[in-house]
Order: C-alpha cells, then sequence, then structure tokens
C-alpha cells in the first residue's frame, strides 16, 4: 500500500552507548513526529527519530532531529575502543580469580602476567573456582589454565613470588615496564604498598579490590599516576573495619582452628567487589575518569558500622600534602630530605 496515511510509524532512539531501540510502533505519520517533538522539547540528550518502515530496511528513515554531537558525546556513542593491552595481576585467590575471570574476557586484554605465591591448599576449595583435586598445585598455574581455557589466544605469562620481595625486583620491574594497567587483589597492607610503589615508579593505573571482614561491604579503588598513592588513601580512609585480608584466619594452624577475630567473607561478597574492580578496571582501561578514588558498597546491615545494605559511597580523595610517597614536587632528593627529617623528627620524638 503507498498511501502513506495507512503506513504504521514507529519511534527510534539512540543511547548513549550507541544501541537503538524502537520506543513505539503502530503511529501515523503526524503522530510520530509530534512524539519525537515532544522528546525533543525534553532536553534528552538521546537522538530520537521516526520511521515509516522497519529501522533495519532503513530507506524510509525519517530523522528529524540531527545535532552535531560534541567530540566528548562521540566518545561516549560510539563503543570505545581500547588498544590491546598487557595486564598485571597480582594475587590469584579468591578475589584475584574472580576479578580476573572477567578482565580475561575484556577484548582489549592481549596479555596478562599473573603473579602469586601460593599453592592451592583445601581451605581455598571453599570461596575458588578450582576443584579439591586442583589442591597443592601453584595457583598462578592453575589461573592460567582458566585463562587459556576462555582466551586460548592469549598470552599469559607466570611468576610464582610476593610482590615486594626484592630477590624478584628485577623481574617485577621488567613486567610492570611492559604493563598498560595493574590489578591488585593481594592480601595484606604490605603488598599493597609495595604495588603501588611499582606501579607508581613505572607510572602505570591500577586498581585494588578489598572485601571487608565478613562480607558486610567492600572498597574498590583506582590509582592514576598523578593521583593519591595508597598511603594517602589509607590514611585518609582511617579504616574503622578491619578488611578480610588484614586478619585472614589461619586455617592452615594444625590442631584447630586459631582464635578469630573476624569472620570471612563468602564467596558472593567476593564475586560482587570483585566485579565492581572488574568494572572500574574497564572503565579506567578506556581512559576514563572517574569521580572518585575509593568507592564503599555495603553489602549487610550491620549495626554501629552500616546503616544500610547496598549503599554506595564514594571518595574522591586528594594527595595527602605530607605524603612522602607521593608528593607531587617531590624530586629523589627532596624524598630523602623528607625521609630523613621524618626520622629525624620521630628520633627525638
Ligand atoms: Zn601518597
Amino acid at each position: 500500500m503507498s498511501d502513506s496515511k495507512a503506513a504504521t510509524w514507529s519511534v527510534h532512539r539512540q543511547d548513549d552507548n550507541g544501541n537503538r531501540f524502537v520506543v513505539a510502533t503502530g503511529f501515523a505519520e503526524s503522530d510520530a513526529r509530534s512524539i519525537v517533538k515532544e522528546y525533543d522539547a525534553r532536553s534528552h540528550k538521546q537522538l530520537y527519530w521516526a520511521s515509516c518502515e522497519a529501522f533495519e530496511r532503513g530507506p524510509e528513515e525519517v530523522r528529524l532531529r540531527f545535532r552535531e554531537s560534541s567530540k566528548e558525546e562521540r566518545r561516549t556513542l560510539s563503543p570505545a575502543r581500547v588498544n590491546p593491552m598487557h595486564l598485571l595481576q597480582v594475587g590469584v585467590g579468591s578475589g584475584g580469580i574472580a576479578v580476573l575471570d572477567l578482565l580475561a574476557r575484556h577484548p582489549a586484554a592481549e596479555a596478562i602476567t599473573l603473579v602469586d605465591p601460593d599453592v592451592y591448599k583445601a581451605h581455598n576449595v571453599v570461596r575458588h573456582v578450582f576443584p579439591p583435586s586442583a589442591v597443592g598445585r601453584m595457583k598462578v598455574e592453575l589461573a592460567r589454565e582458566w585463562v587459556m581455557a576462555i582466551r586460548p589466544e592469549l598470552r599469559v605469562e607466570t611468576l610464582v613470588a610476593a610482590v615486594g620481595d626484592s630477590q624478584h625486583a628485577e623481574a617485577f620491574d621488567r613486567i610492570a615496564a611492559v604493563a598498560d594497567f595493574g590489578i591488585c587483589a593481594v592480601d595484606g597492607e604490605p603488598a599493597k604498598y609495595a604495588f603501588d610503589a611499582l606501579m607508581r615508579k613505572h607510572r602505570k593505573p591500577w586498581t585494588l579490590g578489598e572485601v571487608l571482614s565478613g562480607g558486610i561491604g567492600g572498597f574498590v579503588h583506582g590509582f592514576v599516576p598523578e593521583g593519591p598513592c595508597y598511603g594517602c588513601v589509607a590514611s585518609f580512609l582511617k579504616r574503622s573495619v578491619t578488611t578480610d585480608e588484614e586478619k585472614a584466619p589461619d586455617y592452615s594452624q594444625p590442631g584447630g582452628p586459631a582464635p578469630e577475630t573476624t569472620v570471612p567473607a563468602s564467596k558472593t561478597s567476593i564475586a560482587v567487589i570483585a566485579g565492581l574492580q572488574a568494572q572500574l578496571a574497564s572503565r579506567m582501561m578506556k581512559g576514563e575518569a572517574s569521580d572518585f578514588t575509593s568507592l564503599l558498597l555495603t553489602l549487610e546491615r550491620t549495626p554501629g558500622v552500616f546503616e544500610e545494605a547496598f549503599r554506595p559511597f564514594k571518595f574522591p580523595i586528594p594527595r595527602s600534602p605530607e605524603c612522602l610517597i607521593c608528593r607531587g614536587d617531590a624530586g629523589p632528593a627532596d624524598l630523602d630530605r623528607a625521609l630523613a627529617e621524618a626520622l629525624d623528627r620521630l628520633r627525638h620524638a
């Protein structure tokens, strides 16, 4: 039927990610056009248009609105292309493997270096992805096989070492120099400081995920070379709650469990925080800036700690002017002098 009055018109929308949808269909032309005008009047950023054929067929498409998009908008409209990246991940424990499983699937991931000093133990099984039959093997080897099963084309190298181990300093420098992005999923404060120092030295961005004791919530942090260091962030947050990693219950103690002051997090809460870390990493890998350095997401209402569950808190954290690690204007000589002065003050305190 060529009578335009009888043609069915649809209203289409293109969202910020370039995805196109049919908003509604079955209209006469004038109605479809007035709906588009109405949407336009609400100053939506999204693109609306009307057409009288199925969108796929295209030729009858009438674009009622065309606006030259800014560079920034074009960047968000078209799926961002990320250059191939070499990821450096330290820690493939229960949280690390969950982040790895997500980021290894990232289209930009081209190479991954996995670092972990530990053997897979029986007590790991309940919160990890590997079966009891894997007990006794190195975690990095298991993690490597996991990645290769998903993405056989990836280059995956492993290093059996603890981050910060001076015996492997050269290897860490070599890896950090070629890596594009760091993922930190290690236990313990010294390891986090050591990874921060390594990434800062080689001016590489990185993320850190921390599950709080009992899985009541967790932090994800994004670090960039020109931003605050881990020391700045840790002192800013002055955490009143201990993280699970800081006082990990010692299951390996023979003769019964050691007294536990913290409750281990569930695999579910670990997966939530790992997912957030992977999401933050994906954004940072595209070069997108965040409006926070650290994000806290509560998962359980915990009297005296968290008022409610599922509540996010964003912390934009500045560099501490006193920070010896990352003070903006500190060159090596300044750093030496600052350290000497700090030690001097301690001696005379
Ligand atoms: Zn700092």
